[in-house]
């Protein structure tokens, strides 16, 4: 196969989707598979759902209209709120949008009587990430518009934390959350079907040994399919690590000094690169670089150092583990290098589904890697 390419282990996502979903599970929270750092492939959405989900949540409508043109059998779930430009694409292939402007959401609902759909949406709510959110001062307000508009349907409330601006889902803000359903459902004898507590950041939070109030979902992404949480980006217990790993090919392998030759200024990306002298080393070129991948995010998986890259040279010191041109290594990804491989289009696919073609891995993803959004 032509490298570099992403190799996805569909029986690992599967494996990490499944104990996901008995963890939270367990504490009466339902897990929404989001979709986006895989752009809705239709393979990984399917694995998803032989693993126990029903839906599928993704920030972009074309993943959704990929998703909806390749009958995933999922209610898919639009998690950004839509751009006025995309209403029509919104009404017409997503059961449900995530919603914080009136003036969009008076736009669905004049496309949904135009299409003869009911168009369901959760209302997202600001509680302190200061990303997207209906300040909660104005959220019975903007219930009351909503409910008198055609066309739409209010089936619940989401918050998202942890994304911006870092805010950790904690006992007292999931609970405030908590208590706006009941008050909203109460005041307008509405029944709020979903109440959508976050993301993968809301893992030590289910972990907490209390209630959740009417909290009864999250959305999974990074979770899934890296098996970490995003608070710390601590590995959850019994998940994989390595469900989607990076293979890319050794280009050049030579003996050279570690020190550069001549006076130096700034390298191709305007940084001023430092080199500690440690001798002559084998320096393997790898055939990957910043318009594959995003390289601060690659964790190699056999005992090599990355000593720097450009736009299309990955250099490592290779001497631990001389590779020769022609070798392939694997990397561990982190968020970042997985939605940048991913988008890349010089990155391939290659999907994995049993145990026997599995590479020895030399060295192991250590525990933390750095957090990198
Ligand atoms: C991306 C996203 C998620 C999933 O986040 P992970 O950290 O990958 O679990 C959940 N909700 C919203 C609104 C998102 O944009």
């Amino acid at each position: 196969m032509k490298t570099p390419y992403l190799e996805i282990d569909l029986s690992k996502i599967h494996d990490n989707a499944k104990h996901l979903i008995t963890m939270f599970g367990v504490r009466g929270i339902g897990v929404m598979g989001v979709t986006k750092s895989v752009l809705g492939e239709p393979k990984i959405a399917d694995c998803l759902i032989a693993a126990g989900i029903s839906s599928l949540g993704d920030s972009r409508i074309e993943n959704i209209i990929r998703m909806r043109k390749a009958n995933v059998q999922a209610l898919l779930f639009l998690i950004r709120t839509p751009s006025v430009s995309e209403v029509q694409d919104v009404v017409a292939y997503a059961d449900v949008s995530f919603n914080t402007e009136l003036s969009v959401i008076a736009d669905l609902s004049r496309v949904a009587v135009q299409q003869k759909k009911i168009h369901d949406i959760v209302l997202m709510v600001e509680m302190g990430d200061l990303r997207e959110g209906i300040l909660r001062q104005d959220l019975g307000k903007t219930i009351g518009k909503v409910l008198r508009m055609k066309g739409v349907r209010i089936i619940g409330l989401g918050t998202n934390l942890a994304c911006l601006s870092g805010v950790k889902p904690t006992k007292s803000n999931m609970d405030d959350f908590s208590r706006l359903a009941e008050t909203y459902e109460r005041s307008y004898g509405l029944k709020l079907h979903v109440i959508s507590g976050g993301n993968s950041a809301n893992f030590d939070w289910m972990l907490e040994d209390d209630t959740k109030g009417r909290v009864n979902n999250v959305r999974l992404g990074e979770a899934i399919v890296l098996g970490r949480e995003t608070l710390l980006r601590k590995h959850i217990g019994g998940l994989h690590l390595d469900a989607i790993t990076l293979v890319a090919e050794v280009i050049e392998s030579k003996r050279k000094p570690s020190l550069p030759e001549g006076e130096t200024g700034l390298d191709a990306f305007g940084n001023t690169p430092v080199f500690e002298d440690k001798g002559e080393m084998l320096r393997a070129i790898v055939a990957l670089g910043k318009q594959d991948v995003h390289v601060a995010g690659l964790v190699p998986l056999i005992d090599v150092d990355i000593l720097g890259s450009s736009s299309d040279h990955l250099v490592v010191d290779a001497s631990r583990a001389p590779l020769r041109v022609g070798d392939r290594v694997r990397f561990g990804l982190d968020y970042a290098a997985l939605l940048s491989s991913m988008t890349s289009p010089f990155v391939g696919r290659s999907y994995i589904k049993d145990q026997s073609q599995r590479w020895p891995r030399l060295r192991g993803i250590p525990e933390r890697v750095p957090a990198v959004m």
